[in-house]
């Protein structure tokens, strides 16, 4: 799958903290991954 076209914009906006996740500068994945959990990403807290 092609990478995130927003991927560089959006990481310089995120405060996620952790470094390993995939998911990172992946708006889409990260919202869906952490509603799935019953959760919100970090820069919704
Ligand atoms: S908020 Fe969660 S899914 Fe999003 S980048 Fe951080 S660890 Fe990854």
């Amino acid at each position: 799958m092609a990478d995130c076209p927003n991927k560089e914009k959006n990481l310089k906006n995120c405060p996620c903290t952790y470094e390993p996740c995939s998911r990172k500068g992946k708006c889409c994945e990260c919202i869906s991954y952490h509603r799935s959990l019953g959760q919100k990403p970090a820069c919704m807290k």
